[in-house]
């Protein structure tokens, strides 16, 4: 059976170029600065993000928490949304590791935090306090849809940042989604951010692998904490190549996933069991909610999965799919039918 897998874009492949790259691809030890095409993956990051310097990392956890660590000293607090991946999925690592304190503001369901709500909790300069040192900001949101924030937002943000002397994180996993669904320069998008992650391993299709992004300084101080991390690679230049042709091949063809997820979503919302507003899906990620009392989200999509569809069920009546590399057109046909065999029993 043909599966149609859509429960992440982490399931996407090296592709044939990628696979070559990394076989050919010139290296040393880059613990000691000396791994020629992490030092080129490095420099494409940095232009592609508008920033002076960037640093290769192993997963979007690593580089969020790396970036946190190099912000902030222990003790400090940092403002982020209560639908954010790094309060959600990342084991609360700046804590556990970094000592950081989380202050959590609830997102709006675009995924911005309000820049007001960001001001107001902002602390004073008094003994009892943390001392608030960072705002992270996530885009494209994960859990809300997968929403890009767009640059006038991020530069609403930047004038509270500026006012009270704090720094901009972005977790950027899907930076470049956003960039492709907003029709700008992910660096547009970026130029109030002091730091930004992003994902190679995502849609961009490589096996491994996220940049941070920030000026040289940050970097330096990033690169000490990635070794303290044991995040310091030696002939990491197999990895890097896949991320170079990630980079320059993979990024415009971003607009085909989300091409899929709208077309997936207007489907679906054709179904009068579902509750989904495809107009909402900006990017490649799509939630709908389950309106069928006798079978919540998991028993819904193990039946799905029966059919050759694999989603994630997100919570007892919520389901998440992503569009990703190689999914075509017609494989969202082939889902949109799947669902209608599940759903006439
Ligand atoms: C996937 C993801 C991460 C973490 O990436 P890993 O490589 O899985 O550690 C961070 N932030 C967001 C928004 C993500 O979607």
């Amino acid at each position: 059976m043909h599966i149609v897998d859509l429960r992440s874009d982490t399931l996407t492949q090296p592709t044939e170029a990628m696979r070559r790259a990394m076989a050919e691809a010139e290296v040393g030890d880059d613990v000691f600065g000396e791994d020629p095409t992490v030092r080129r993956l490095e420099e494409m990051a940095a232009d592609r993000t508008g920033k002076e310097a960037a640093l290769f990392v192993s997963s979007g956890t690593m580089a969020n928490l790396v970036s946190e660590l190099t912000h902030c000293r222990r003790g400090d607090e940092m403002i982020l949304g209560d639908q954010a991946h790094i309060f959600y999925y990342e084991q609360g690592g700046s804590a556990a590791v970094g000592g950081i304190h989380p202050r959590i503001l609830p997102n709006l369901p675009d995924g911005r935090l309000d820049p007001d709500a960001i001001e107001a909790a902002v602390r004073p300069d008094d003994v009892h306090f943390p001392i608030t040192r960072l705002i992270v900001l996530e885009n494209t949101h994960n859990r809300c849809g997968g929403a890009p924030l767009d640059a006038a937002y991020m530069g609403d943000v930047g004038k509270v940042a500026q006012k009270h002397g704090l720094k901009i994180h972005v977790d950027g996993a899907r930076i470049f989604n956003a960039a492709i669904a907003l029709g700008v320069e992910a660096k547009q998008l970026l130029t109030d951010a002091d730091s930004v992650s992003f994902c190679l391993s995502k849609g961009l299709c490589a096996p491994v692998g996220s940049l941070v992004c920030g000026s040289k300084d940050f970097i330096d101080g990033a690169r000490r904490n990635r070794k303290l991390l044991g995040g310091g690679m030696r002939q990491a230049g197999v990895l890097a190549a896949a991320g170079i042709v990630a980079l320059t091949e993979m990024v415009d063809r971003l607009v085909e996933d989300h091409a899929n997820a709208r077309k997936l979503a207007e489907g679906l919302a054709g179904m009068a069991e579902l509750r989904i507003d495809p107009l909402g899906v900006r990017t490649n990620i799509l939630y709908f909610e389950l309106d069928i009392p006798s079978l919540d989200a998991p028993a819904f999509t193990q039946r799905l999965a029966g059919e050759g569809v694999r989603m994630l069920p997100t919570g007892p009546r919520q389901i998440r799919a992503v569009a990703h590399h190689p999914l075509t057109s017609a494989d969202m046909d082939a889902a949109l039918d799947a669902f209608r065999r599940v759903l006439a029993g």
